[in-house]
């Protein structure tokens, strides 16, 4: 019994059987319903659906599902993860830098910045949140090349001497395209060329209808070199995640997307993964994309080396054995075969759609978003 149909692994899971054919279709499957599919497969179609497997014994692989679905009870309020984009050199990098500096361990010792891909400020107030900062966003790039929703709120930067510009447009399409509502961050506001009036009324004719002129997007007035308004803008990123009613269970295996992957000279393989449910502790096996392995140590934005990551924090993994692609979703499974055959599956899958091509869109991205 090391084979399963595809309708039964639909009926217990209660999904739809076209959803699970879809599921199969892009992993290089093709099946119908009354065909039969081995465990591996099975169980990997299993965990696109976001629920997890259970192995009764290594020799006899039978398909259960533990929990479907997060509980409403069991979910918490999570902090929103931001992006920020817009024109080539209206701000983007500089206001993530002057962003960063609102931490409230930001002026504490020993504390030294480490650019890991994304970062998570602590407000005074207590409130979170996580900004993605990656140059050249490559993150961004293949996770929405693969359909994996990982922003909630985009901040879109408009330099206020400049006003609207292809790229912001382009930013604006993105936006949309996730499905993320947009905070304008009117930026450069010291400047004595600085005309908002003109930014609000260009974004109008894009679509961005801003609270003064009688719409629902936030804008705020900002200067990331001065550092003036950042409170108001993060006042109003928390104001909208309210709004999303953004939660995770942090009380089950971690899942995730991984930001960035590199090799580091002293350390090995690095990744830096986003939680996004669950929480993400020392010891945990986990499969990055094709890559696995044991976590040896978590490290946050600051280097500093964190015992746990709940949801919507980013952290650099250690112990993964391999380089996984950013954009990739990672997965806690409970022991080191499964991780090796899901791995070994991947990586085999890999291989087989090797002729698969990046997204034409990627250079324009890029730039917009470095
Ligand atoms: P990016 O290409 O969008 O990442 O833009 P950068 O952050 O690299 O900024 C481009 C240029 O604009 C740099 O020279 C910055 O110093 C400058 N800049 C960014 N923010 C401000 C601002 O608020 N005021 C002024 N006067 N200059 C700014
Ligand atoms: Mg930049």
């Amino acid at each position: 019994p090391e084979t399963i149909t595809v309708q039964e692994l639909a009926n217990r899971m209660a999904a739809r059987q076209g959803e699970v054919i879809k599921a199969l279709m892009k992993m290089g499957v093709m099946a119908t319903v009354t065909q039969s599919i081995d465990a591996d497969t099975a169980e990997l179609v299993v965990e696109e659906f976001g629920h997890r497997v259970r192995r009764v014994a290594d020799s006899d692989v039978e398909i259960g599902i533990e929990g479907v679905e997060d509980k409403d009870e069991d979910l918490l309020s999570r902090p929103p993860v931001v992006t920020v984009m817009g024109h080539v050199d209206h701000g983007k990098t500089s206001l993530l830098d002057a962003l960063r500096t609102t931490d409230t361990a930001a002026g504490e010792a020993g504390g030294i910045t480490q650019h890991i891909g994304a970062y998570q400020v602590k407000l005074a107030s207590g409130a979170k949140i996580t900004f993605i900062d990656t140059p050249g966003h490559e993150a961004f790039t293949a996770m929405r090349a693969r359909g994996a929703a990982v922003t909630d709120v985009v901040v879109l930067v408009v330099a206020a001497d400049d006003g609207v510009m292809p790229q912001t447009i382009e930013a604006i399409k993105h936006a949309n395209a996730a499905d993320a509502p947009v905070i304008v961050a009117i930026n450069k506001m010291d400047k004595p060329g600085a005309n908002p009036a003109r930014v609000r009324q260009d974004l109008l004719s894009h679509g961005i209808v801003v609270e003064s002129m009688g719409g629902d997007v936030q804008d705020i007035e900002v200067s990331a070199l001065k550092k003036t308004n950042l409170d108001k803008l993060e006042e109003a990123i928390l104001l909208q995640a309210e709004i999303l009613d953004l939660k995770a269970n942090p009380d089950r295996a971690a899942e995730g997307v991984v930001i960035e992957g590199r090799l580091d000279r002293g350390r090995g393989p690095v990744s830096t993964v986003l939680v996004q449910k669950g929480t993400l502790r020392k010891g945990d096996i986990v499969v990055a994309g094709a890559e696995w392995g044991r976590v040896r140590a978590l490290l946050d934005d600051r280097n500093r080396t964190v015992a746990e990551a709940g949801p919507s924090m980013p952290v650099e993994v250690l112990g993964i054995a391999g380089v996984p692609e950013a954009g990739s979703p990672f997965v806690v499974v409970e022991n080191e075969n499964r991780a090796r055959e899901i791995s070994e599956f991947r990586q085999r899958k890999i291989k087989e759609h090797a002729v698969a091509g990046q997204t034409a869109a990627r250079g324009t991205l890029d730039q917009m978003l470095a």
